[in-house]
């Protein structure tokens, strides 16, 4: 059996920021697996079968890949950024826990660049100290664990990004996350909107605290909140690598 599994990031959007081993594992593979936008990111080929799926559904998708590998198939499973933050990786892994008929899968994580590195990046280097990531989809945990997770780092004075920080089926979430950290921050601590990042209709916004609101977010946004020492040099954002 010579099948394996490749779980891919693919960067924020554009194709220079796709890694060249995720490039060449995919002039390799003989299936391609994902969410349907990341997958139509894929260029067809002859030879390669494309199977884009709906997004809900991420541990049958999973299964589908270590299945098609222990066919003999060589499988890439394609998400956007890097495929272990908040991405396949993990529901890869979880398909096969206490599956014994894939305990000999050829798996391989091939690392992306994440949402946040590629938007800290264009800001200028908020996220230069000590900071944390956060998932605001409350789909696979309860809020409540958001909102303590939320206070706690706050009160370590992390810096932080924010993934998903808001959707049509979650649309009060962000505005309930923004009033906790008006208690725990101060109202000058900068926040950067980070839209797009990477792709023609990208936008960078970054405004206090004070006067962020829930509105300047989407699902195409990653939200960085700087630590108490984050501040404007130029039109730079950074955060020095020391602590007061
Ligand atoms: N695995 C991905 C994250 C998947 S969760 C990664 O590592 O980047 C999807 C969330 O990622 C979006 O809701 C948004 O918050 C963020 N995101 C993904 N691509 C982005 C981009 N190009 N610009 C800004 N945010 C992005």
């Amino acid at each position: 059996m010579t099948g394996w599994v490749a779980i891919a990031g693919l960067g924020p959007g554009r194709d220079d920021l796709v890694t060249p081993e995720v490039t060449a594992m995919l002039a390799e593979a003989t299936d391609v697996i994902g969410y349907i936008p990341y997958v139509k990111r894929v260029a067809p080929r002859d030879g390669l079968t494309l199977h884009p799926t709906d997004n809900r559904v991420e541990i049958d998708r999973a299964t589908h890949a270590l299945t098609l590998a222990a066919e003999g198939r060589r499988v890439a499973v394609v998400s956007g950024g890097d495929p272990g933050v908040f991405a396949m990786a993990s529901a890869v892994f979880e398909a096969l826990e206490g599956k014994p008929q894939f305990a000999d899968a050829d798996i391989r994580v091939l690392p992306g660049i994440t949402a946040m590195l590629a938007a800290a990046a264009r800001a200028g280097a908020p996220l230069g100290h000590d900071f944390c990531a956060i998932n605001l989809s409350d789909n696979l945990k309860p809020w409540s664990v958001i909102e303590r997770r939320l206070r706690l780092a706050a009160q370590a004075d992390f810096a932080m990004a924010f993934y998903n920080p808001r959707s049509r089926s979650r649309p009060h979430q962000f505005g309930d996350a923004l009033a906790i950290l008006r208690e725990e921050c101060a109202p000058q601590r900068l926040v950067t909107f980070a839209r797009a990042i990477s792709r023609p209709d990208e936008a960078l916004n970054t405004v206090t605290l004070a006067e962020a609101t829930a509105e300047m977010a989407d699902m195409q946004t990653v939200v960085l909140l700087g630590n108490s020492e984050t501040r404007f040099v130029g039109r730079y954002v950074y955060t020095p690598r020391s602590a007061s």
